[in-house]
């Protein structure tokens, strides 16, 4: 039987209530988030990202990003500290960056790793290495764009034709399109039945699986399902999703569970395209613009 779909409202939101650091609390407490990702071509994504898990109330950040962009990076985001990493000729990272993340992947309460990186088969390495290393901790990870491809390059040793499953708190992030490039499914198929993918696709892989879209549907390996509906077509922008993931992490590192992560996130990156379309029009409003609206928002629901 399919699982009832819950309508994320304010009402759920609010008896859901998210991780609250004490008054006398320090960034530590308020959660680490590290972001990994950006490229030469793209150096811009891991900084909405990054700006964005911010603006979602955690309190010390790491940036991760190729060595050709990272003082670019650090002077636009002066709140980070940053590593650069070596670059494939494609845009991702060489696999020394497993060990130089090593250390730091334990120690941080959440990774978003994806934004704004290119090459796929680099990405995947890196995330299997890294996932490797981190067995057993409870880190939450965050793959978006690029790092989802992750599933398509199952380490050595992984049956060929098996979905490959996580073995830690995983959330991944596919829009319709790229939620076909990942199951090799239709895109009309996904966007005629999105619960029913979703909720497969979470088993099989066991993450919790948010499939975005004007509607975006949220499924949780043990079965659950939620659903969003709002915000308006001027999301529908460049950057916006890297915003959203950082949103998802941000909250994530503060102590939230990935499905509470996601159904807050979905929430949150939505209204902030209502208020700034209130304000500016639907069209025209940046990806950047959708960072700032969150604190209010935050308050507003809680
Ligand atoms: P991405 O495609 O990764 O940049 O993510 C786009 C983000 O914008 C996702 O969170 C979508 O749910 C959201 N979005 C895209 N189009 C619309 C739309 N027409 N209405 C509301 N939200 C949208
Ligand atoms: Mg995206």
């Amino acid at each position: 039987d399919a699982p009832a779909v819950h309508e994320v409202t304010t009402q759920l939101l609010r008896d859901w209530p998210l991780p609250m650091p004490g008054a006398e609390g320090d960034k530590e407490e308020r959660g680490h988030v590290l972001v990994l990702g950006g490229s030469r071509e793209m150096p811009g994504a891991v900084i909405l990202a990054a700006t964005a898990a911010l603006r979602a109330g955690a309190g010390k950040l790491t940036v991760a990003t190729g060595a050709s962009v990272a003082q670019l990076v650090a002077l636009a985001m002066p709140e980070a500290r940053v590593i650069g990493l070596a670059e494939t000729e494609a845009g991702g990272f060489l696999p020394e960056a497993i060990a130089r993340l090593d250390p730091l992947a334990d120690r941080v309460n959440a990774i978003l790793i994806g934004p704004g990186m290119q090459d796929e088969a680099a990405a995947a390495e890196l995330v299997h290495g890294l996932l490797e290393r981190m067995q057993g901790s409870d880190t939450a990870v965050v793959l978006d764009a690029c790092a989802m491809g992750t599933l398509l390059h199952a380490p050595a040793g992984w049956a060929p034709g098996e979905a490959f499953r996580f073995r830690q708190p995983v959330i991944v992030t596919p829009h319709c399109g790229e939620m076909a490039h990942l199951t090799g499914i239709e895109k009309d198929d996904i966007v005629s039945g999105p619960d029913a993918r979703a909720l497969a696709s979470s088993a099989a892989w066991n993450a919790v699986v948010a499939l975005k879209g004007a509607r975006t549907v949220i499924a949780s390996p043990q079965g659950e399902m939620w659903e969003h509906e709002g915000g308006n077509v001027g999301l529908a922008i460049s950057g916006s999703g890297d915003t959203l993931a950082g949103i998802i992490a941000g909250l994530a590192a503060r102590g939230a569970t990935l499905e509470q992560a996601a159904c807050w996130g979905v929430a949150l990156h939505a209204r902030a395209g209502e208020r700034l379309a209130e304000r500016m029009g639907v069209l025209g409003y940046l990806a950047r613009e959708i960072p700032n609206e969150i604190p209010a928002l935050l308050e507003s629901v809680a």
